[in-house]
């Protein structure tokens, strides 16, 4: 674990983030089973089941996530998709909500574990939100297109960055790999899922010359719909990981 990227600081070294994303699969997958932390409903969405799993291929310093995203061997319990589905529908049931999410990490580290899991949520009519930083599913068109025969999935890809320089600085990420949210984008576009666009483009954060860039690159590709823009909130990790990384924000 010497070489597993943590929170950043100022001297970090940038990693590619499809290497963290088989380091930290490694750790957090086991076959088709995740692991997570927590079950809970949560009034977000109008009232969400959600599963809080394990792990990321990112490290945001605005990352709201508790600490299992640093140090995920520290964190969790495997669960298979099975048992993540029997908890999110119980939950729907006893607090009378429509939705279900996997979030706290990055939910599609593990195909296997996802696709299983769709597979038993879909059919039931309950709508699943896929919150995702889109690196896995810009790199592999295979993955967007497995995820659009889902009837019942939304998408919500949140873009950290407008250009190389602001991905690597906002993501610890190298910068040549900035270009697969958008990638992500386009391929659900082509393929019609339901989806949408957010962004961190907090202007603490991003500088407006960037906002635009990344504007520009959404158009290019053919998205046009709501943009959903968020600003960093000051949770204790988002507060320390800023810290740590060199911002003077809180
Ligand atoms: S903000 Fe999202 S993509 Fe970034 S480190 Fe946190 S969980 Fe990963």
């Amino acid at each position: 674990m010497k070489d597993y990227p943590r929170y950043l600081t100022p001297k970090f070294e940038p990693f590619d983030p499809l290497d963290l994303c088989e380091k930290t699969m490694s750790i957090v997958g086991r076959g088709s089973s995740r692991k997570y932390t927590d079950f809970y409903k949560v009034g977000v969405y109008g009232g969400i089941a959600t599963g809080y799993l394990v792990g990321c291929c990112l490290r945001c310093p605005f990352c709201w996530v508790d600490w299992s995203r640093d140090y995920p061997e520290k964190h969790g319990q495997f669960y298979s998709p099975q048992q993540v589905f029997n908890r999110l529908i119980n939950i729907a049931r006893r607090k009378r909500v429509g939705r279900l999410r996997i979030s706290g990490g990055e939910p599609t580290l593990n195909r296997e574990h996802l696709l299983q899991l769709l597979d038993l949520t879909d059919p039931l009519g309950y709508l699943f939100i896929l919150e995702t930083n889109g690196i896995l599913l810009g790199h592999d068109r295979s993955y967007a297109e497995a995820l659009s025969k889902y009837e019942n999935l939304y998408i919500r890809v949140s873009i950290k960055a407008g250009d190389a320089w602001g991905f690597e600085r906002r993501t610890g990420a190298l910068g040549d790999f900035f270009n697969l949210p958008f990638k992500a984008v386009g391929y659900l576009l082509e393929l019609g899922t339901d989806m949408r666009v957010a962004c961190m483009s907090d202007p603490r954060v991003m500088p407006s010359k960037e906002r635009k860039e990344m504007i520009r690159q959404l158009e290019r590709i053919g998205y046009y719909d709501y943009l959903e823009e968020e600003d960093c909130s000051p949770y204790p990790t988002a507060v320390a990981r800023m810290r740590y990384a060199g911002y003077d924000l809180f």
